[in-house]
């Protein structure tokens, strides 16, 4: 099962897709993520992405497509793989085409996850985020522990410096300009499925389980 999710930063991508991941016991990839561990680890590509996340600025294309290339052809993905902020360009988007034919494999659906603007720069600007593990906090809804010591794995908790204001306005429009038109694109495809975001994780979760079930048993 090959899926993609869409939607703003902070949209709950993320949560939704790691849900769905222990669920199908297929891997998320999160060019996020694999970023923020090359970041840590000061690897090249580390190195040369950092000034760009750090904006809120897109790393460019053809590195995150050789990532994404890399990590697909990994054994855990040979059942399917839920893709987490890849593609954020029509460019990436026509190139996992091109991959998933050579691959000979199907595209299942976007799950595009539809939140409006303010709720989502709420709650990246509270989000925090372990180091360590990846385990999320936020200040409003569940405030890390007093001395930031993650309570999953001892971790330092931190907030991402691309949550902090001034970027995350910046990251919604990178979104609306370059990523946002990628609904078209797989609207077109027939590919698209628009989710209510703003409702909590559980509701969004069975949401998501539902329309995909429609897909893969459809009702006659
Ligand atoms: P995320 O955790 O998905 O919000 O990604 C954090 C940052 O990593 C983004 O703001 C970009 O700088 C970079 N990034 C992640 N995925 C991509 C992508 N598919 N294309 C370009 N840059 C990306």
């Amino acid at each position: 099962m090959e899926l993609i999710f869409l939607g703003y930063p902070g949209s709950g991508k993320g949560t939704q897709a790691g849900l769905l991941s222990e669920r199908y016991n297929i891997p998320k990839i999160s060019t996020g993520d694999i970023l923020r561990a090359a970041v840590i680890a000061k690897t090249d590509l580390g190195v040369k992405a950092k000034e760009f996340m750090d904006r809120g600025e897109l790393v460019a294309d053809d590195i995150i497509i050789g990532l994404v290339v890399q990590r697909i052809a990994e054994p855990d993905s040979v059942r399917g793989f839920i893709l987490d902020g890849f593609p954020r360009t029509i460019h990436q988007a026509q190139e996992l085409d091109r991959v998933f034919l050579d691959l000979k494999r199907r595209l299942l659906a976007v799950i595009s996850l539809e939140i409006e603007k303010k709720k989502v720069i709420g709650r990246l600007t509270s989000r925090r985020v372990c180091a360590k593990c990846g385990k999320l906090y936020n200040l409003q809804t569940e405030p890390p522990p007093v001395d930031n010591k993650c309570d999953n794995c001892g971790g330092k908790v931190y907030q991402r410096s691309d949550d902090e204001p001034e970027t995350v306005l910046h990251r919604m429009e990178v979104y609306e300009q370059q990523t946002q038109p990628l609904k078209d694109y797989y609207g077109m495809q027939g590919k698209l499925l628009q989710v209510d975001g703003s409702l909590n994780v559980e509701k969004v979760q069975s949401e998501i389980l539902k329309r995909l079930r429609m897909l893969v048993e459809p009702r006659i």
